[in-house]
């Protein structure tokens, strides 16, 4: 029997948390599932061929930033996305986050698209929801979404305008995944995405306007309020966080009903010698490894962790090899971090299936080292 692309194996009984099955070809992600930023630009230092070996089950790119560089069509030529990032499991493509930085000097937004002006590039470039799609249909992902307006500031008005685009965006979207879905190489689910807004009452309003376009999931960035954000969305229809930051962020978003939640926050803590540590009894704390209290400290940076930084190395190692800017603590110190999220992510879904979720949910902060 062919399987559904999502199950609801369990629903937490005090909370919208809920435990789940992503069906994706001969995969299986059980969720909630932390899903890494798995592109090199995302990784820095590390690795994205060993991110399989590290825990992740399904990782994110960011489909423009790939479609800038190396191309979409040179990603296509290696393969797709799985063998150009040498990871072997689902990719969910993100159409993008449109940020200046990382070889981007300005982006502009009009309802015809997105204009963009790349490093040592004279001219605007102009990128739509339909190349959005295509983009992503050429780098084989296996879930893909909607181009989304990025949070702009300017008040009330201008909210309403980046809300009004990335819904007018999705139609178009939609309308561009229908007419070429026969044409990829993998069997697309494609996802909705909600603008950013901190108008609580604009993320509502575009979530139900979304669902009359059925996607097969949703996709957001931010909300001040999650649950009222998700209760009027199908139940059995996954939702995605981008940018979801923080763990505590990260467990209310899953006692509201998100699913999977991307996150570069443990490669940027890990790249300036940051460490997420477990601490007793429920919760966790950042360990500043350049601090020089820990320069004479010879014990592993988290004992209750199994990463290979925990299990061979000690602080006083890692803070003279940070202090160095050495590469390979670098490396070691964003692996950690992975491990931190995927252990953290195992303990929620433990929580879902033997009902302990509420006192998780209560008592999961972070506490001083
Ligand atoms: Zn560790």
């Amino acid at each position: 029997m062919l399987k559904s692309f999502f199950e609801i194996v369990k629903e937490d009984i005090k909370s919208r948390a809920r435990l789940g099955l992503l069906n994706i070809g001969n995969y299986e992600v059980e969720t909630p599932a932390f899903v890494p930023l798995g592109s090199q630009t995302d990784l820095k230092d590390a690795v994205g061929s060993e991110l399989k070996f590290w825990g992740a089950k399904m990782i994110a790119v960011d489909s423009f930033q790939l479609f800038v560089r190396p191309g979409d069509q040179m990603i296509s030529k290696a393969g797709g996305l799985g063998p150009y990032l040498g990871f072997r499991g689902p990719v969910l493509s993100d159409a993008g986050r449109f940020r200046p930085g990382a070889g981007m000097l300005a982006f502009k937004f009009f309802e015809t698209g997105i204009f963009f002006q790349a490093s040592g590039a004279d001219a605007l470039r102009l990128f739509t929801p339909e190349q959005s799609i295509q983009t992503q249909i050429n780098l084989g992902a296996d879930i893909i979404t909607t181009l989304a307006c990025p949070e702009q500031s300017g008040g009330k008005i201008e909210a309403r305008k980046a809300a009004d685009f990335t819904f007018s965006w999705a139609e178009r979207a939609k309308r561009m995944f229908e007419k070429i879905k026969p044409t990829a190489c993998t069997a697309p689910k494609i996802f909705g995405a909600v603008a950013a807004s901190d108008i609580l009452e604009n993320i509502i309003t575009d979530a139900a306007k979304l669902r009359e376009l059925d996607f097969d999931g949703y996709s957001f960035t931010f909300s001040p309020d999650p649950i009222k954000t998700l209760a009027d969305l199908e139940e059995e229809k996954p939702r995605h966080l981008c940018d979801a930051a923080m763990p505590e962020l990260i467990v209310r978003s899953i006692a509201a009903g998100i699913d999977t939640f991307d996150s570069n926050l443990p490669v940027e803590l890990a790249q300036t010698g940051r460490l997420f540590v477990n601490m007793k009894p429920d919760g966790y704390g950042i360990l500043d490894v350049r601090n020089k209290k820990y320069a004479q400290d010879p014990v592993p940076p988290d004992n209750t962790c199994n990463c290979y930084l925990c299990l061979h190395h000690n602080l006083s190692e890692l803070h003279r090899l940070i202090l160095q800017s050495d590469i390979a603590a670098k490396r070691l110190s964003v692996i950690h971090n992975f491990r931190f999220y995927f252990n953290f992510l195992e303990k929620v879904r433990r929580a879902i299936k033997y009902e302990s979720f509420d006192d998780l949910l209560a008592s999961y902060r972070q506490t001083e080292t």
